[in-house]
């Protein structure tokens, strides 16, 4: 696609993309945020305001990312941004104890029954990679089983097959990995039962966890298959491995109590980020109690973070949290549920094979006729035409995931208005998808 062949130009983002290139690599700070999937200029978000956000250029879009997931109530919630501004007042970091910790903790885990005890941390990667050391300090084992297509941050051992950015980039793994690394992490195939009974057989007694996303995300939306998750436990249980949730993604989103409160699996340990830090760097991780007591300094895994617990980030998540009731999730379910049926009257209309995959509120689509139930079929889709269809719903108006295999976010605050534009603006996407070629 040549530059041309884009619907409009963002000079001011192109600007900024520019003076950004020439200060970071590839000007950006998150690989995803860089549009090298879809080409094109990357927008450059001045503000957000409930379910839009508005560009450098003065452009205003219905924002179906959602930063990713966290801004579940919309930006700027007014009662989000009362209580971070309360707590900035009293200072920003202390390096001590504070209440608000505490009571972040006691939310979540009254929530989420499994979670007996949780460590704050500061984003979903060091939840992972932390969660992850504990898996081995307690079973005093090595090997890792990982999902191709699941993504878990950025954390060494589970970089391998592994989703979002590194799917959106074809990278088979990354340098700077060592072998050492990459040799104690198993890939499998996502939603094979077989697979990782075969494992657990060629290593017995070797492998300390398995990780899985609670309900993959970062390959587009691919749900476990009936049985897959309490397949998984039972294998670990069987083995004395430990099994560890990453609900990052899907955590106080697809529930009050996450993909844990839609399946009731109940793992050795959790992962949480996105909602969980109402828009600041706030993560966790947690589970059973003895597992946890483990860790420093109640016990010999050591694990440590100078914000970890932040006051400004703990106030956020927990407002935020505090809002998320019944009420909230029952928007978020009924505005999902719309905006799915639209893309799917649309694109039926001009006849595009595609499949729109859910998990509760996320949803994404893929442009292939066929049901993706892994990381091959969900390679297998035709992400050119998720290019025409991304562009042309960016020149009028609506902001999707710049990649074909991520989820798309909606937010309590997306009302009739919102859903409309995305309305008025699906028709010529659906074309746009229709028309292009490879
Ligand atoms: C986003 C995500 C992570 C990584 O979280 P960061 O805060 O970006 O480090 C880990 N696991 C899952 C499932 C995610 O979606």
């Amino acid at each position: 696609m040549s530059e041309l062949a884009y619907p409009y130009e963002a000079p001011a983002s192109q600007a900024l993309f520019d003076r950004a290139a020439a200060v970071t690599p590839g000007g950006v700070n998150s690989p995803v945020r860089a549009f090298r999937a879809v080409g094109g200029t990357p927008r450059f978000m001045v503000s957000g305001r409930g379910p839009y956000l508005t560009d450098a250029d003065g452009r205003e879009y219905v924002d179906l990312v959602c930063s990713w997931g966290p801004m579940i109530l919309g930006h700027a919630h007014p009662e989000v941004i009362a209580a971070v501004q309360e707590a900035v007042a009293r200072g920003t970091s202390f390096g001590t104890p504070a209440e608000g910790e505490v009571a972040l903790a006691e939310e979540m885990t009254a929530r989420v029954a499994p979670l007996e005890r949780v460590r704050l941390v500061s984003s979903g990667t060091e939840a992972t990679m932390s969660a992850i050391r504990l898996a081995r300090g307690f079973t005093r084992r090595t090997k890792v089983i990982k999902f191709a297509g699941c993504y878990h941050g950025h954390v060494d051992s589970l970089l391998a097959a592994a989703g979002s950015g590194v799917a959106t980039f074809a990278l088979p793994d990354t340098p700077g990995v060592t072998g050492a690394q990459a040799s104690d992490t198993i890939v499998l195939p996502y939603n094979d039962l077989d697979a990782v009974r075969a494992a657990f057989a060629a290593h017995p007694g070797e492998i300390a966890c398995v990780i899985t996303e609670a309900s993959p995300g970062n390959m587009g939306v691919v749900p476990p298959l009936p049985g897959f998750n309490q397949g998984l436990k039972d294998a670990c249980a069987a083995d004395g491995a430990l099994f560890v949730s990453d609900e990052v993604m899907t955590g106080f989103r697809t529930s009050r109590a996450g993909w844990y409160g839609v399946e009731g699996v109940v793992p050795d340990l959790m992962t949480f980020g996105k909602v969980m830090g109402g828009g600041f760097p706030a993560a966790a991780f947690g589970g059973r109690a003895d597992v946890m007591a483990h860790l420093a300094p109640a016990g010999p895994v050591y694990q440590a973070g100078t914000l970890s617990g932040n006051p400004v980030a703990t106030a956020a998540g927990l407002a935020q949290l505090r809002l998320l009731d019944d009420a909230a999730y029952a928007r978020v379910d009924a505005v999902s549920q719309q905006v799915q049926g639209l893309v799917t009257e649309a694109l039926a209309k001009e006849g595009v094979a595609h499949r729109l995959q859910t998990a509760s509120n996320m949803f994404s689509v893929f442009f292939t006729d066929r049901p993706v139930r892994d990381y091959e079929d969900a390679k297998a889709q035709e992400s050119f035409r998720y290019t025409a269809f991304f562009h042309s719903l960016l020149a009028n108006g609506v902001y999707l995931p710049p990649s074909s295999f991520e989820s798309w976010f909606v937010s309590a605050a997306h009302d009739d208005e919102a859903v409309q534009r995305v309305a008025d603006a699906l028709p010529a996407a659906a074309r746009a998808a229709a028309e292009a070629t490879a």
